[in-house]
Parts: structure tokens; C-alpha cells; sequence
């Protein structure tokens, strides 16, 4: 069993923020800005590609109420809403989870920055485009 599957399970205690038959919202343990908050399904799907649309739907409603409540109570100003999918892309618990992190101002301590690239973009759009 993965570990949020020990935690959806109550086998290792969490701060549970909401709950209801198919999400569970808990605090991350790394309160990277406070209040930072995960959103997942309490099936076991390793990632956003293997759930269905219908219960990401549900997940990802709860999971802007959640934002927007944090945001309010907290006294945010904002929030990043982050799903890393696979290992490439920084996920290290794979089972399917929501970032919800709460934003304050610029030395909240979080840097999200977009280096630029030149990519022949036309190649790239014939490669994507449906
Ligand atoms: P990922 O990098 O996979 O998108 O994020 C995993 C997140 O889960 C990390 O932010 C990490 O702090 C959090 N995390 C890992 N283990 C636990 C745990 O046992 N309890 C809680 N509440 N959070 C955890
Ligand atoms: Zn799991």
C-alpha cells in the first residue's frame, strides 16, 4: 500500500482538512507557504493520466473550494494549484495528489520562473495539434 493510500486508510495520522467518499484533503507535511494543502482521491490512480474524468472533475472542484477557502481564512493572496506527474516532473508520491499552495507575496519563498527557449515552434504545433 502507498503511503497516502496508509494515510486515506487512517493507518498513519494526517491533518485532514476535508473528506468526503472519494477526496481526501490533508496539510503537507511540508508547509512549504502555510496552509499548503493536498487534494487526492482515495482510489489509487499513480497519476493524473490513470484517473477518470469524472473523479478528477469532483477532485478538482473540491479542490478550488478548498483554494478559495484557504485563501480567504488564511489571508492569502493568491494560490498555485500544482500536480507534478511522473518523476520527471518532481512527483515522488505516486499516487495522484493536488497541490494547493497558498501565496503571500513575493518573498513567500516560492520562485516560479519560466526560463525562455527558442524552439522552431511550427515542428512543435504539427507534432501537438490534433
Ligand atoms: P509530489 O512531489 O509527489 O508532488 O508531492 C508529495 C508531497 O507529499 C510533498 O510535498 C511531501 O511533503 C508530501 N508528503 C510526503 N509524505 C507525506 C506524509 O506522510 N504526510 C503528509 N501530510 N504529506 C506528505
Ligand atoms: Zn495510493
Amino acid at each position: 500500500m502507498c503511503i497516502f493510500c496508509k494515510i486515506i486508510a487512517k493507518e498513519i495520522p494526517s491533518n485532514i482538512v476535508y473528506e468526503d467518499d472519494e477526496v481526501l484533503a490533508i496539510l503537507d507535511l511540508a508547509q512549504t507557504t502555510k496552509g499548503h494543502t493536498l487534494v487526492m482521491p482515495k482510489e489509487h490512480y499513480s497519476d493524473i493520466t490513470e484517473i477518470p474524468f469524472e473523479k478528477l472533475s469532483h477532485l478538482m472542484d473540491v479542490t478550488r473550494t478548498l483554494a478559495q477557502r484557504i485563501n480567504d481564512r488564511l489571508h492569502a493572496n493568491g494560490f498555485n494549484i500544482l500536480i507534478n506527474t511522473k518523476e520527471a516532473a518532481g512527483q515522488t508520491v505516486m499516487h495522484m495528489h493536488v497541490h494547493i499552495i497558498p501565496r503571500y507575496d513575493e518573498n513567500d519563498g516560492i520562485k516560479i520562473e519560466f526560463s525562455e527557449n527558442k524552439f522552431d515552434m511550427q515542428s512543435i504545433l504539427e507534432l501537438i495539434k490534433g
